[in-house]
């Protein structure tokens, strides 16, 4: 299996540092962590950043709310269509998404993969037919997948992965591939987790937002502190999650990151990038 790391979308909430920890201007720097995954199975997308039709008509696709307090930025070289065909393959080959959640900024490129099943915890799709209250109705974009045709839902089954609840064995999916529900910040909120050559590798979504959470000495900047509290569904759950996945970097069983950290991402980025290329002149292929 091989991996890529790309960005599927840029967000640029005004706050600088307080938000990014690193910005030296007005406006901070999100990324949307996603993942390409080369498999005997065809290719995998774990999530999908902003489409095509996010970027071509945001206002009717999103809430002006958050595109306003995002400050999202809609440029379809982040899209993870364009940047797949960069890589040499055609969409037609994505075969499989999985979701760590339904929120914006990771389903808006549903629809860019006509043939792919979408696979998501059960509690999720479940959550967003519940679209209560102010920010519900605005972080779910049910126009962002009416036309997925091909779903796959799951429930906890009782598996484990280093403590943690797993569900293994999603359907078309290699066995190295499973969902960790990580519920918190949505319902039916989950990381995945990938069982590479060099160990395993947990894409943790939304669980946390700022690389140093993930820390022995737990910090976070007050803006990221503050959108997180804002989005959470189950603070209790989501402080407990964030716990447990510490522990896991500490134990050093798996390598995690999240999925709108952009520092977080460089380093998976290049080092990704690196391998690929050496993988790449060893096997001959360009
Ligand atoms: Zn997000």
């Amino acid at each position: 299996m091989r991996i890529h790391h790309l960005n599927c979308g840029c967000m640029c909430p005004i706050g600088g540092a307080l938000f990014d920890g690193f910005s030296r201007g007005l406006t901070s720097h999100l990324v949307c962590h996603c993942l390409l995954i080369e498999t005997n199975q065809g290719l995998v997308l774990v999530d999908t950043g902003f489409g095509l039709r996010d970027i071509q008509a945001p206002r009717s696709r999103l809430s002006p709310f958050f595109i306003a307090f995002n400050n999202i930025q809609f440029d379809r070289q982040y899209s993870a269509i364009d940047q797949i065909e960069r890589l040499g393959f055609s969409p037609e080959e994505v075969r499989h998404i999985i979701l760590t959640h339904l929120d914006f900024d990771h389903a808006g490129g549903l629809e860019d993969f006509p043939n792919a099943t979408v696979h998501v915890m059960q509690t999720e799709i479940e959550a967003t037919r519940d679209r209560q209250g102010f920010i519900a109705h605005r972080r779910y974009r049910p126009g962002q997948w009416d036309e997925v045709k091909s779903w796959k839902f799951y429930a906890a089954n009782g598996e484990s992965w280093f403590g943690f609840e797993a569900v293994r064995d999603l359907e078309g999916l290699p066995p190295e591939i499973l969902f960790i529900p990580l519920t918190g910040h949505t319902r039916g909120h989950a990381g995945v987790a990938i069982e590479t050559s060099e160990g395993w590798l947990l894409h943790a979504g939304d669980a946390y937002f700022y690389r140093d959470e993930m820390k022995p000495e737990y910090h976070c900047t007050p803006g990221l502190k503050a959108y997180q509290w804002m989005m959470e569904v189950d603070r209790k759950a989501r402080l407990l999650n964030q716990d447990r996945l510490r522990q896991l970097t500490l134990s050093n069983d798996a390598k995690l990151f999240c999925s709108h950290d952009a520092i977080e991402f460089k380093a998976y980025a290049e080092q990704s990038a690196n391998e690929n290329r050496s993988s790449s002149s060893v096997s001959g292929r360009s």
